[in-house]
């Protein structure tokens, strides 16, 4: 007895049809094992992916990296490698040092933490950045992200790395959406650690993989699927790629912001060798309550020390 024909299926018309129904030999592999070898042959070179950087250089790079784009971290993690080379010579200095160094990355608690950080890896472990993530994560200032990324990155360790850049990666390719949630949730924790290679170095080239994938191919906007190396699989490609249609994603305005008046009473405090006046800070913005406010807050952080005399410096030695 002859089989019944099979009708053809019918010809995709357009580009991202196309794109979407095309199969190659990467469809029946794990996810990880093309992003992976687009990494080997993609990877940027970037000094704390070289093996002279260490640990103490990967932390200091998931630190600066988590809210600033590359290029503007590369400057400044050069010149802090330069000056602190262990985590002990950071350790030395006033965290105000840190703060100052940590120049216009935004942000600069981080630079805060980054030194209470380094105290405590001096004082607790010999001024070695460990490897295990359960002593990471208890030092202060590192959460999960970054205890994850530093025990992943620097030592190959077998953990979920979820930074937005992989997180939108997850959210395209497995979820078919097109941003992830605002927040890191639950079910994204899962699904990551549900993709995790087996084995500990494959998972660790996974996790920087998957951030470089985000970071150059699959961007927030104007992603680039036609270079894609999971394009054939990617389930928000084959959806027709439906617009966003979850809460309003969070914007990034800043000018009129507290933060903008943060940032410039800091930068007068960070060019000021020695304690600046009031009327110095005054100076750098016209309303007197947002001003009073920014500099509260400031104080309050442990970013500003307000001495007796009524005069300000970044904050010293405890
Ligand atoms: S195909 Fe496009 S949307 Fe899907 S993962 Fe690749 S770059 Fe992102």
């Amino acid at each position: 007895m002859t089989a019944p024909t099979q009708p053809e299926p019918s010809a995709p018309r357009d580009t991202a049809a196309r794109t979407a129904l095309r199969t190659d030999a990467t469809d029946t592999l794990p996810l990880h094992t093309p992003v992976i070898a687009w990494f080997e042959a993609n990877a940027r070179d970037l000094p704390w992916r070289r093996p002279e950087a260490g640990a103490w250089g990967v932390m200091v790079s998931e630190f600066m990296l988590q809210q600033t784009p590359v290029n503007r971290v590369l400057p400044v993690y050069e010149q802090w490698l330069a000056r602190w080379p262990r985590p002990a010579d950071l350790a030395a200095e006033a965290p105000g040092e840190a703060v100052r160094a940590w120049g216009r990355l935004g942000y600069p608690r981080r630079a805060l933490r980054l030194h209470g950080a380094a105290v405590a890896v001096t004082e607790r472990h010999g001024g070695e950045v460990p490897s295990d993530h359960a002593e990471l994560l208890a030092l202060p200032g590192v959460g999960e992200y970054t205890a994850a990324a530093v025990a992943s990155f620097a030592f190959g360790r077998r953990h979920a790395v979820l930074d937005t850049n992989v997180r939108r990666v997850l959210a395209r390719a497995v979820t078919g959406v097109q941003y992830p949630p605002n927040a890191t949730t639950a079910a994204e924790r899962r699904l990551a650690v549900s993709l995790l290679p087996a084995e500990e170095g494959t998972a660790a080239r996974w996790a920087a993989a998957s951030m470089e994938l985000g970071a150059l191919i699959c961007t927030a906007r104007n992603e680039s699927c036609h270079r894609c190396p999971i394009a054939a699989r990617c389930a928000w490609l084959r959806a027709g790629k439906p617009e966003h249609d979850g809460p309003p994603r969070r914007g990034q305005t800043y000018a009129g912001t507290d933060r903008q008046v943060r940032g410039k009473l800091l930068a007068v405090l960070r060019a000021a060798e020695v304690p600046v006046p009031q009327a110095a800070l005054d100076a750098v913005w016209e309303e007197p309550v947002q001003r009073a406010r920014a500099l509260d807050g400031l104080v309050a952080d442990g970013l500003v020390e307000p001495l007796a005399d009524g005069m300000y410096r970044l904050p010293g030695r405890p």
